[in-house]
């Protein structure tokens, strides 16, 4: 099993709903280490890249305004398949198709406040680290 390093966004309804740290507790629990951590009020141009792909889609706009309504905190995660474990804790997209247990499945019920975001790719994971840490921030 490799040791992955992954990025991890509680976002905005993280941050107002008080619960970022249930939901590092859920992370700490699957055994992920968090390696840097900062909170960050992202700028419309910062949104509208890290989703970039996600450009054409209808609920671009929608995604970009929710992601910069408020503080979100980013984070390095690292440990065993570090990238799918993540995303397993996450649970699915849709908060409604998320298992319970999960954190989208505890935490969350609308696809578009969805709580937090998980790098879906260890190409991506190391783009989206590059993207918000130096690598003297990963400790
Ligand atoms: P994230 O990238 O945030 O970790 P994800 O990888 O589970 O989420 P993506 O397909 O990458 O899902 O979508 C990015 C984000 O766009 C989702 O987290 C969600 O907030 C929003 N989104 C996705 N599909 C829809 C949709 N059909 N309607 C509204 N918002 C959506
Ligand atoms: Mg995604």
């Amino acid at each position: 099993m490799a040791i992955e390093r992954t990025l991890s966004i509680l976002k905005p309804d993280a941050v107002k709903n008080n619960i970022t740290g249930k939901i590092n507790s859920y992370i700490e629990s699957s055994g992920l280490k968090i390696i840097a951590q900062k909170m960050m009020l992202l700028t419309k141009k910062q949104a509208e890249l890290f989703y970039e792909i996600h450009k054409d889609r209808s609920f671009f706009g929608e995604l970009v305004e929710f992601m910069t309504s408020g503080p979100v905190i980013v984070q390095v995660l690292v440990g065993k398949n570090a990238v799918s474990k993540y995303r397993q804790i996450m649970g699915a997209t849709d908060p409604k198709q998320a298992e319970k247990g999960t954190i989208r499945g505890d935490f969350a019920d609308d696809i578009s406040e969805n709580r937090v975001h998980g790098s879906d790719s260890l190409e991506n994971a190391r783009k989206e680290i590059d993207f918000f840490f130096a690598e003297h921030e990963l400790v």
